[in-house]
């Protein structure tokens, strides 16, 4: 039977494929106590569940095709192995008996136990088979929780092109390694806007929704879905007439986005002459591809965290270093502004920051506040963004500034790496600049005094309206109060706008704010002159800034500035991108 379930689309377009469901990311594990004397019945649930896996295996066995690749076949025995080793399908019956523990909570520590111990694994091969046996004990999960089983992920690229994932939860270091692959889109359950996750699905460039809420629970293995990640909306098991009408539209979206390529070349200027940059913000090295693809001035954002996740050690000096140094290369000569560590909150980091045990994480010691925590961390790192500056034009950009001594403490640090560099005869750039994000309200209010200390800012709209409306950003429950229009966030970024070009510092604005064709005009009526985006907007964003003339955007932005009725401000914005 067809359904729709409405999110919130976080990266436009439309996706038609089959679901997959995903579950180790967030999956709530239900937890209940079970009495002594229903210990053997809840052994005996689990045991069906067993059987129930190792059916669905045989099932999958012989719906192989002949001419399928032999990897299936190995795949599934393996898959088969793992659920017949008795610490797999015996051991959660003892703990069912000792912890006095529903199935799903004796089969969750057991899994975790199991993971801890392939962790410590040295041998490569061995390690990566951490990833099959939760496989295997997420399918014992689905079927205690009366779900049907699901296929396999296929092996081969093509076929990933017709995935649909959906996940309850997604953290930004799952959502990173899908650049890896090529589904066709993603939809969780939970996540707001501007959440890292929906950040780096954007970069993606596959349409995605979140905030689905039942969508996991909903959505069946296999199920003919479709996505539609401007409107936010699924479409489970449409019917023919729907499925054409969307085939057409994802043909017009992405017809649409192949004659934005005739715009890479061009400079971004407005109608009256004036030149904007725009740059694009990437997560991983390999993102500079997509970046030059795009015709990006720079790279306004280098998120380099990105680099510290997904591993259980910190990435070492060289490390980084030829990281820093391959996308500095790769843009020969144009700015890369590297942001040093912001880890933290949504973005934790396995080998531990902390983040996992703090009551506020968004407000924890996060970012420039966890750097200057650990000084040889944060040494490291500048080391190799220093090394970096000598084969490009590097840029060091420091995350949720709030205090100035956190600008002075930094400054202290960069002369250190400097000096440690001398001391080892390594060349870097001596007048490397350094910036501030203006992502927390305490800055942009005391903006003179950060301006002093630094050569360059970038407006971190995501956080600075999380911190100015109090909405924590990866929160769908409240997704629907995170504003960029609100008249507190204008007010914010205008003031830095205005106050930094009077100053003669150099302002960009990196957040999402950046990228929202909405908001082209008015940011532009604002002042701004720098902005930096995930890559895949950059060529919308060039057409919009084509065909606007300054001198009729710049009354209509100073009209929306003054507004303070939300609905005023809506119709003004509508005329503004008329
Ligand atoms: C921001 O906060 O707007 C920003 C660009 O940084 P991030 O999204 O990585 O927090
Ligand atoms: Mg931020």
């Amino acid at each position: 039977m067809s359904f729709t379930i409405h999110g919130i689309g976080v990266s436009g377009g439309v996706a038609i494929g089959h679901a997959h469901l995903l579950t180790h990311a967030g999956l709530e594990v239900p937890r209940y106590e079970v009495p002594a004397h229903q210990a053997a019945e809840e052994s005996t649930r689990f045991d069906a569940a067993i059987k129930q896996v190792r059916a669905e295996f045989d099932d999958l066995r012989a719906s192989i095709p002949a001419t399928a690749p032999q990897e299936i076949g190995a795949f599934i025995s393996l898959h088969q192995m793992i659920l017949n080793d008795s610490t797999l399908s015996v051991a959660p019956r003892r703990i069912i008996e000792t912890e006095n523990c529903n199935a799903e909570w004796a089969l969750k520590l057991q899994t975790d136990a199991l993971v801890a111990r392939f962790d410590e694994v040295v041998d490569g091969y061995l390690r990566e088979r951490k990833a099959d046996v939760v496989q295997v004990a997420e399918r014992v999960m689905k079927a205690l929780s009366g779900q049907p089983g699901y296929v396999p992920p296929p092996l081969q690229a093509d076929s990933e092109r017709n995935l649909i994932l959906v996940a309850h939860d997604l953290s930004p270091a799952d959502v990173v390694q899908f650049k890896q692959h090529r589904f066709a889109s993603f939809i969780t359950d939970l996540g707001g806007t501007t959440s890292h996750t929906a950040v780096v699905a954007r970069s993606l460039a596959i349409p995605s929704i979140v905030a689905l809420h039942r969508a996991w629970q909903m959505i069946r293995e296999h199920e003919l879905v479709i996505v539609d990640g401007t409107q936010g909306v699924v479409i489970v098991d449409p019917d023919e007439r729907v499925l054409a009408e969307y085939q057409l539209r994802q043909q017009q979206f992405d017809l649409e986005r192949q004659k934005l390529r005739r715009l890479k070349g061009r400079r971004a200027v407005t109608l009256d002459g004036v030149e904007v940059e725009l740059q694009a913000n990437i997560e991983l090295p390999g993102d500079v591809i997509e970046a030059r693809a795009n015709g990006a001035a720079g790279i306004g954002l280098f998120r380099s965290e990105f680099l510290f996740l997904n591993r259980k050690d910190l990435p070492s000096e060289d490390e980084q270093f030829e990281a820093y140094r391959q996308v500095a290369q790769a843009m020969q000569g144009r700015p890369v502004v590297l942001r040093t560590l912001d880890v933290g909150a949504d973005k934790a980091m396995d080998g531990g920051d902390g983040s996992h045990n703090m009551p506020n994480p968004a407000m924890g010691l996060r970012a420039i506040r966890y750097c200057l925590a650990e000084p040889q961390i944060f040494l490291t790192q500048l080391r190799a963004i220093l090394r970096a500056s000598h084969y490009g034009k590097v840029k060091i950009l420091l995350p949720m500034l709030a205090h100035v001594h956190e600008i002075e403490q930094t400054l202290v640090l960069i002369g250190t790496a400097k000096q440690q560099l001398d001391e080892r005869s390594l060349p870097y750039d001596k007048s490397v600049e350094v910036g501030g994000m203006i992502e927390i309200p305490a800055a942009a209010l005391a903006l003179p005094i950060f301006m002093r200390r630094l050569n360059f800012l970038s407006i971190g709209t995501n956080d600075l309206i999380q911190y100015t409306l109090a909405i924590d950003r990866t929160d769908d429950a409240v997704a629907h109060l995170y504003d960029p229009l609100h008249p507190a966030v204008l007010t914010l970024v205008a003031n830095t706008i205005q106050t930094a070009t009077r100053g003669g510092l150099p302002v960009a604005v990196c957040g999402e704010m950046a990228g929202d064709l909405k908001l082209t005009r008015l940011l532009l009526g604002l002042g701004l002159r720098n902005f930096s985006m995930h890559p895949s907007q950059l060529l919308l964003i060039k057409e919009r800034i084509l065909s606007t003339r300054l001198a009729d955007v710049q009354t209509m932005a100073q009209r929306i500035l003054r507004t303070t009725d939300p609905a005023k401000t809506r119709d003004l914005l509508t005329e503004l991108n008329t």
